[in-house]
C-alpha cells in the first residue's frame, strides 16, 4: 500500500462531468488500496476570470486582496469534489491551505513556502479519510491568505508529498507528459519517458507549461519523484527525477520557444562603475526577474544596455528604468515586445561539445538573426524576432535529431 499525492489541474476539474471523472479515478485508486491525498486547481478559466474581475474594479489591485480573491477558486473545486466523493460513499474531506498548514512568507501573489505542518492531513489519513486539498494557497505568519504564483497547485502537491514522505506525486494534467518540443508547433515531437529535475526546470522556466518552475525546484531540493500524466487517457507519462546516464546519451533533450519576454534597451548610459547596480537594483527589489543582459562596448564613455524581463512585468520595469535613466543621465529607454527566446536544453550538453555552434548554424541557414545569446551548462538560448519563433523551433528540433521516426 502506497501513499500517493495526486494533483489535478484546472482542465481536469473544469466541469461537473470532469469532476465526476476525477471522482471515479480517486475511487479506483482507493479501491486499489492506496492512501491518497488529492490536490486541486481551480476549475479552468476561474483564476483568470477572477484576475479580470479585479482589474475591472481597479487598475492595480492590492496584492493582499488579490490573494484573498484568487484563493476562492480552489475552494470551489475541492468542495465540489469532496461532495461528489461523499455521495459515492467515499469518506473524503476538503481542506484549505490554512487548514493543512501551508505556511508561507508574505510576498502576496508569489509567496514562498516556509514550512508545511500537514497535521490535519496526517490525522485524516489515520482515520481513513481522503483529504482533498486546495492548491495554490497558504497563509503567512499572521494568518493572511497568500498564493504561490500562477500554476502554484503543482507546488502544493510537491510540498505535501515531501512533508508526508509520499511514495509518489502524480500531476494529472491535459497533456500526457513532457515533450521534446511543443507538439502544437512541432507535430513530430516525442514524449520523454524521463527527464532530470534540472532539465525540467529549464523547460518549465522557458515556457513549457507542464509544471510550475517552483514546484520542480522544490521537488529537486527534496528529492520528490514527480510523474506527469494525462488525466484523460491511460498510459505512461513522464517521470521527473534525478539525472542518470540514460539522459546524458543525447546532447539535446528538448527545444523550447518562449514568447513571454520583452526587451528593454537603455541608450547612452554613462560607462562608469556602479551604473549597472543602480539600474538592476530597483528592478530586483520589485521582484522582477531579469533574464538576459547585454552591454555594448562603450563609445565616448557611453554604452547601451539591453535586457529582457517577463512581459507581464514590462510596464513596472519600464517605469523603474525610466526613473533611473533620468537620474544617471542616460539618453533614452526603448522597448521591443516582439521578441522570442528559442532554447536547447539537455544534460547531455555537459559531454557533447559543439552544440552552440551547431545551433547558430541552423538559425543562420534559416535566415534568423540572433539578438542576444545566453548559455548555461545544460542550456543555450537565443533571442530572435518573434515572427521566426516557430520556424526556429522546428528547424532545431529536426537538426538535433529529435523528430519522431515514423
Ligand atoms: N488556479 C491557479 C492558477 O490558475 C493555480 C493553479 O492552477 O495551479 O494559476
Ligand atoms: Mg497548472
Amino acid at each position: 500500500m502506497a501513499l500517493i499525492v495526486q494533483k489535478y489541474g484546472g482542465t481536469s476539474v473544469g466541469s461537473v462531468e470532469r469532476i465526476h471523472r476525477v471522482a471515479e479515478q480517486v475511487a479506483d485508486a482507493r479501491r486499489a488500496g492506496h492512501d491518497l491525498v488529492v490536490v486541486l486547481s481551480a476549475m479552468s478559466g476561474e483564476t483568470d476570470r477572477l484576475v479580470r474581475l479585479a482589474h475591472e474594479v481597479t487598475p492595480s489591485p492590492d496584492e493582499r486582496e488579490m490573494d484573498m480573491l484568487l484563493s476562492t477558486g480552489e475552494r470551489v473545486a475541492i468542495a465540489l469534489l469532496a461532495m461528489d466523493l461523499r455521495g459515492r460513499g467515499i469518506n473524503a474531506r476538503s481542506y484549505t491551505g490554512r487548514q493543512v498548514g501551508i505556511i508561507t512568507d508574505s510576498r502576496h501573489t508569489k509567496a514562498r513556502i516556509a514550512r508545511v505542518t500537514a497535521e490535519r492531513i496526517r490525522e485524516a489519513l489515520a482515520e481513513g479519510i481522503v483529504p482533498i486539498v486546495a492548491g495554490f494557497q497558504g497563509i503567512n505568519e499572521r494568518s493572511d491568505v497568500t498564493t504561490l504564483g500562477r500554476g502554484g497547485s503543482d507546488l502544493t502537491a510537491v510540498a505535501l508529498a515531501a512533508a508526508l514522505k509520499a511514495d509518489r506525486c502524480i500531476i494529472y494534467t491535459d497533456v500526457d507528459g513532457v515533450y521534446t518540443a511543443d507538439p502544437n508547433i512541432v507535430p513530430s515531437a516525442r514524449r520523454l519517458d524521463k527527464v532530470s529535475y534540472e532539465e525540467m526546470l529549464e523547460l518549465a522556466s522557458l515556457g513549457a507549461k507542464v509544471l510550475q518552475s517552483r514546484s520542480v525546484e522544490f521537488a529537486a531540493r527534496h528529492g520528490v519523484p514527480v510523474e506527469v500524466k494525462s488525466s484523460f487517457k491511460e498510459g505512461q507519462g513522464t517521470l521527473v527525477t534525478k539525472e542518470d546516464a540514460d539522459m546524458e546519451r543525447v546532447a539535446v533533450s528538448g527545444v523550447t520557444g518562449d514568447r513571454n519576454q520583452a526587451k528593454i534597451t537603455i541608450v547612452g548610459v554613462p560607462d562608469r562603475p556602479g551604473i549597472a547596480a543602480r539600474i538592476f537594483g530597483p528592478v530586483a527589489d520589485a521582484n522582477i526577474v531579469v533574464d538576459m543582459i547585454i552591454q555594448n562596448v562603450s563609445q565616448a564613455a557611453l554604452t547601451d544596455i539591453s535586457f529582457t524581463v517577463p512581459r507581464a512585468d514590462l510596464r513596472k520595469a519600464v517605469s523603474l528604468v525610466q526613473r533611473v535613466a533620468k537620474e544617471i543621465d542616460a539618453k533614452s529607454v526603448a522597448v521591443t515586445e516582439a521578441i522570442a527566446k528559442v532554447s536547447l536544453v539537455g544534460v547531455g550538453m555537459r559531454l557533447h561539445s559543439g552544440v552552440a555552434a551547431r545551433m547558430f548554424e541552423v538559425l543562420s541557414r534559416e535566415g534568423v538573426n540572433i539578438m542576444m545569446i545566453s548559455t548555461s551548462e545544460i542550456k543555450i538560448s537565443c533571442v530572435i524576432d518573434e515572427k521566426y519563433l516557430e520556424l526556429a523551433v522546428r528547424a532545431l528540433h529536426a537538426a538535433f535529431g529529435l523528430d519522431r521516426v515514423a
